[in-house]
């Protein structure tokens, strides 16, 4: 009986392995026809210093599936790194983003994730330097995120990487930091021109002391080679006050304003405004 059981449980397994398999191949082959059929689309995250203004936006990549639905990054960004059309996601992404920032008051930035696959690309310096020239935008305005993974992949190359995209004249910022093998020694080996605090310290912040500690330190070193903050994933006004108080330069998270299309931030973008007004979040 035993046995019998056994090999039931082997098939239930199984069956739930290859369902698995092939939801992924089927995901890796719509995404490889997902920029042409225009199924990406861009929203917009503000960030806003501790002054209160907003400073810029974070593009962050989403897929309109015809039958899924809505697919986060989350679920598609590793997909495509693995099977080869991150390529062309990425490119699309910095393009859009470009183009889009394009056309918003001259004080606002936007910050465009890199994934692993493109900071190791040999092209990508050419890349940046290409979607800045379409698109007209300055490149102080354009800040490229990159975590910590791919800095100590191998160190020499990715200062060579970042000198690069620095004589461009773009900003760098050290994306999620605290989650890797973080090592404050960065902001010397490397010309960051600032931290983001990952969300999972704000997010323990006031009930936890630890967190505090660490988003304490880390403000604390950053300040130290003047490289600005900014605190990711604010949701409470308590996680807010706390980081005020800590001197934290700039804020991010739902507090601030969600994630949304370009169309509902056009004010701000446009204006370089004040205080986002509470409906936006
Ligand atoms: P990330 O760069 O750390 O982006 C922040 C993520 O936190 C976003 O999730 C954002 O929607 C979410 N978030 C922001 N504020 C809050 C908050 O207050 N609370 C909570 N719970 N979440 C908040 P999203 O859009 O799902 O993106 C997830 C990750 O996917 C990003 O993390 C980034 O690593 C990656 N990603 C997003 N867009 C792109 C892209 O265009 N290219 C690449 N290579 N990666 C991207
Ligand atoms: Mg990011
Ligand atoms: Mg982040
Ligand atoms: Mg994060």
């Amino acid at each position: 009986r035993a046995k019998h059981e056994g090999r039931g449980l082997t098939r239930i397994f199984t069956n739930a392995m290859d369902r698995q398999l092939r939801d992924r191949r089927a995901m890796e082959h719509d995404l490889r026809s997902a920029v042409d059929n225009g199924e990406l689309y861009l929203e917009y995250q503000p960030q806003r210093h501790r002054d209160g203004k907003i400073t810029g936006f974070e593009a962050l990549v989403r897929w309109q599936h015809p039958l899924r639905g809505l697919v986060t990054p989350g679920e598609f960004i590793p997909v495509a790194e693995d099977s080869g059309s991150i390529a062309k996601i990425d490119e699309w992404v910095l393009m859009e983003a470009c183009r889009q920032a394009s056309s918003w008051d001259e004080t606002m930035r936007i910050a465009v994730n890199v994934s692993a696959a493109q900071f190791r690309r040999e092209n990508l310096e050419q890349q940046v330097r290409t979607a800045l020239r379409e698109s007209g935008l300055p490149p102080s305005r354009l800040e490229l995120e990159i975590t910590e993974g791919v800095l100590i992949e191998d160190i020499s190359r990715a200062s060579q990487t970042l000198k690069s995209l620095k004589s461009l004249g773009v900003m760098i910022a050290l994306d999620d930091f605290g989650t890797g093998y973080s090592s404050l020694s960065y902001l010397q080996a490397f010309p960051l021109d600032r931290i983001k605090i990952d969300r999972s310290f704000v997010m323990s912040l006031g009930s936890n002391a630890p967190s505090l500690a660490i988003v304490r330190a880390v403000i604390g070193l950053a300040h130290g080679f003047n490289v600005p903050v900014l605190a990711e994933g604010v949701e409470t006004n308590e996680q807010l006050s706390i980081l005020m108080r800590e001197r934290c330069d700039d804020l991010q998270g739902y507090l601030i304003g969600r994630p949304h299309k370009a169309e509902l931030y056009a004010e701000y973008m446009k204006a370089g405004a004040g205080p986002l007004l509470k409906t936006a979040s």
